[in-house]
């Protein structure tokens, strides 16, 4: 876009946005060897020869789109009454890179995401375009720290115990090795705050508003979507638009208007996909393995292919394929759940009840029958119960 100018290597240390003032530090620019940053010293002391210049520049908006350890965020809290949540979850992880095969193909199926549930733990691979897989080790702080110990001998049989194919298959022991001893061993950070903006002059989105643990793929989309909400309430309000107002302060008040719409409608969202997120963690390392989490994907796959009308559709296609707000996604699939265990006990109790039938004519003959109706009356009243 022809208004847009980047300004590569500018890391904003402070603002005031009551007089719409920020402060960037350019760095890669020669270092200061003067003391302006602190006129009262005499001197310039080690630290402030080595710091790179600053520069004050104003503005109407500041977007803080500056990632999870958000700068633009720490300053606002000195302005705004800010709310502010974060939690490390103890989980590390750690990248490696499945090659293309021999012949230049993708080495497994690139169709789909790869997930070998390890119950505590998980490996997961995601194909690229040069037909390498991306793969991440998410484990628990202690168990990185085990296998950090001595990665030679313990490595190859961790993954080959909880990751059955992975290695020597698809990424040889000494490059298992290699890998998880180069890159780094990353924490996992969630964080809610609220509100995301203060009066007209600041507003944050992305990470900076609400970092989340990737266990659903969203992060970045949720920043993405952020942005088409963002811009949805500043032309609502006319913002942008010169034949709605062209007076500063005006425009001010309606960008003040839009950035409280903005914080509303944001703020249960992100904090459901936050928890979407967490939750989903158990379910990729250990649910997907359990037979009830594979039935009841199954019913609500079926549904929403063989009956698309009944407005049906699974956590994950609600989230990942459609514009559903996140609030309302947690919502739909709760009520989902629960008409599910409904028809499923409604279902059970109509088998009970069949087989009572049975075992009352049986009753007549064989005094066990009589045990045996008891006891489905009994199952039958408790799976009534159940499905209410
Ligand atoms: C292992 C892992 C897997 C993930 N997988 C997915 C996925 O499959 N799908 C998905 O949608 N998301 C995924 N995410 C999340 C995604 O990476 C983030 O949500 C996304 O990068 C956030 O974008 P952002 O622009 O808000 O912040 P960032 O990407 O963190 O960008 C922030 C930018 O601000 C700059 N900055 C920081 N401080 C300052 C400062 N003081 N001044 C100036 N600039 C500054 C930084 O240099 C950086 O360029 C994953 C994350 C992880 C950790």
């Amino acid at each position: 876009m022809a208004n847009v100018t980047f300004h590569f290597n500018h890391k904003l240390t402070g603002a005031d946005f009551d007089k719409n003032i920020a402060w960037f530090e350019q760095r890669g620019h020669a270092p200061k060897t003067d003391n302006t940053l602190n006129p009262k010293q005499p001197s310039p002391n080690k630290r402030e020869q080595r710091r790179a210049p600053e520069i004050e520049v104003s503005f109407d908006l500041l977007i803080g789109a500056d990632g999870a350890h958000s700068a633009a965020r720490y300053h606002m809290m000195k302005f705004a009454r800010l709310n502010y949540q974060q939690e490390y979850i103890d989980t590390l992880w750690c990248e490696f890179q499945i090659s293309p095969s021999p012949t230049g193909d993708f080495k497994i199926s690139p169709n789909h995401l790869h997930i070998w549930p390890g119950g505590k733990f998980m490996f997961i691979a995601i194909p690229s375009r040069d037909k390498s897989f991306t793969c991440t080790l998410f484990a628990p702080s202690i168990c990185f720290a085990d296998l950090s110990k001595a990665p030679e001998e313990d490595l190859a049989p961790f993954f080959e115990k909880n990751f059955p194919g992975v290695s020597p298959d698809l990424i040889s022991p000494q490059d298992l090795q290699d890998q998880f001893t180069s890159n780094p061993h990353l924490p996992l950070i969630s964080i809610k705050c609220t509100p995301y903006h203060y009066n007209s002059s600041v507003v944050i989105l992305g990470d900076a508003a609400h970092a989340m643990v990737p266990f659903y793929g969203q992060g970045m989309n949720a920043g993405l979507e952020d942005v088409r909400v963002l811009f949805d309430f500043l032309d609502q309000h006319g913002v942008y638009d010169p034949t709605v107002s062209n007076d500063p302060a005006a425009r001010a008040l309606a960008r003040a208007r839009a950035l409280e719409e903005y914080t509303m409608q944001r703020t249960p969202d992100a904090s459901s996909i936050n928890d979407l997120a967490l939750r989903n963690y158990t379910e990729m390392r250990a649910s997907v393995t359990s037979p009830v989490y594979r039935l009841r994907k199954w019913v609500e796959e079926s549904v929403n292919k063989y009956l698309p009308s009944l407005g049906w559709s699974t956590q994950y296609s609600r989230v990942s394929f459609e514009n559903e707000r996140y609030s309302e996604v947690e919502k739909a699939v709760e009520r989902q759940g629960r008409i599910l265990m409904g028809v499923l006990g409604l279902s059970l109790a109509g088998l009970v009840g069949v087989g009572g039938f049975w075992a009352w004519r049986w009753n007549h003959a064989r005094p066990t029958g009589r045990v045996l109706t008891g006891w489905l009356l009994w199952a039958a009243k408790r799976t009534e119960e159940f499905a209410r």
